[in-house]
């Protein structure tokens, strides 16, 4: 007999046509899962630990997998399962595992990836935690990394060695907006035996790396996937094998370093998901208004919506269209004083919050150089084009984004930049 009730089973049986083409959007909205009680979420697992018919059974999980059998909630629980498994869709990857935090997801990724001797070759324009892991961290268990700029493939290529075991790049980079060429770091990589691990945070839906090559794709699920700003979670989607060998009760860091998502975060991140696309597109938009209506005026804007962007064509050739060209963009003020004057203003003046973190439905805005990349050392910034005056916008979800940008015209004035 049937588990499911009757409309369950209706529901699962039904087949729907496929679309044409990959379509994460559609992906995550074939995702179904139920609750215990044919609820329309699925039920969250308030439980640690579970428990087992017999002994036999027990001893057979810790050899290996069984399908639908749960052991321990720091391996993984059914809340984070769900997740994982519309996340795997998402990016069209086979498999997914969901962790405490975005950086977690990037370390357990390299620490598996490396061991004591091994080397990455890694984008210089990432997030200032991840250059921090690789610059600081790795090295005291001996894996060290080479920064490179990863538009240009080849220096990727000059940087790899006999010990190289992985190229890091984030398909759009934080905070300057470089659009990286996957296909062709995917070519570069398969070419030396490497494996080539993209952080999606900037562009969920816009950019499927593993559709293009990638062989595994880290995602801080705080900033856009989540959308609200209330909590800290990341994800790691990639092959079966190699979810497996992260979650190895012997030997994997997720299982052994413990950096799990709570099964309560795990189903809110999950309905706020389903909105994802939606917020995408609306990011976007505004973003891409505000940066024509700012460049406009005569300021120094960065949007890879915006042809004269070093990286437009590449992202316009490569990303899934419906989606536009991501809700950040950067206004170089001229020099950090400047910055910190029209920050005030636009926070007093409501525009938004003047704070780190991106992804949220309200406007956030600060200097990156001072804050979210200032790990990295000054003349690294300088080498890659990261100037003080430099403002990283991550546009909201405004309704009347005209009123946004005569408010922010104002700013402007009284901040001496127009
Ligand atoms: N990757 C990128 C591109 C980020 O911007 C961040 C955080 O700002 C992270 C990873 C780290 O994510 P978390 O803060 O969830 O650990």
């Amino acid at each position: 007999m049937s588990r499911f009730s009757p409309i369950i089973e209706s529901f699962l049986n039904t087949t729907r046509e496929s679309a044409m083409s990959f379509d994460p959007a559609t992906e995550v909205q074939d995702f179904l899962a139920f609750g215990e009680f044919g609820g329309v979420n699925p039920s969250i697992t308030d439980s640690s630990t579970y428990t087992f018919l017999n002994p036999e059974k027990m001893e057979e999980l810790f050899d290996h997998e069984i399908e639908g059998c749960f052991l321990y909630s720091r391996h993984v629980n059914p809340s984070a399962k769900y997740l994982a498994d519309a996340l795997a869709r998402m990016e069209g990857g086979e498999a997914a595992q969901v962790m405490g935090s975005g950086m977690a997801a990037i370390a357990c990724t390299l620490m598996q990836l490396c061991s004591a001797g091994d080397h990455i070759v890694s984008s210089r324009t990432i997030y200032g935690g991840s250059y921090a892991l690789m610059k600081n961290l790795l090295p005291r268990w001996g894996i060290t990394t080479s920064f490179v700029d990863a538009t240009d493939l080849d220096k990727v290529r000059a940087a790899i060695t006999d010990t190289t075991k992985a190229i890091y790049v984030e398909t759009l980079s934080n905070p300057l907006l470089e659009v990286n060429d996957i296909k062709e770091l995917a070519a570069l990589a398969r070419e030396h035996d490497l494996k080539l691990v993209v952080d999606n945070t900037f562009t969920p839906m816009i950019f499927s790396p593993l559709k293009q090559g990638a062989d595994i794709v880290v995602h801080s699920l705080t900033k856009f996937i989540n959308g609200t700003s209330d909590c800290i979670g990341g994800a790691v989607i990639a092959g079966k094998e190699f979810i497996a060998s992260l979650m190895d009760i012997n030997c994997g860091p997720s299982m052994l370093l413990g950096p799990v998502l709570d099964s309560f975060r795990a189903s809110s991140i999950l309905k706020n998901l389903h909105s994802l696309h939606i917020r995408m597109k609306k990011h976007g938009e505004n973003a891409m208004f505000l940066s024509k209506h700012l460049k406009e005026k005569g300021l120094d804007i960065h949007y890879p919506g915006l042809p004269d962007h070093p990286g437009h064509a590449l992202m316009n050739a490569t990303r899934n269209d419906s989606y536009g060209f991501g809700g950040i963009l950067t206004l170089d003020a001229g020099n950090v004083e400047r910055a910190g004057q029209l920050m005030n203003l636009m926070q007093q003046r409501k525009v938004g919050y003047l704070a780190v973190s991106l992804g949220y439905f309200k406007t956030l805005f600060s200097a990156p150089g001072h804050s979210t990349s200032s790990e990295i050392p000054d003349e690294e910034q300088k080498a890659m084009g990261l100037t003080d005056g430099l403002i990283r916008i991550s546009i909201g979800l405004d309704n009347e984004i005209h009123r946004t940008a005569v408010t922010i015209d104002g700013c402007l004035k009284d901040a001496g930049l127009i």
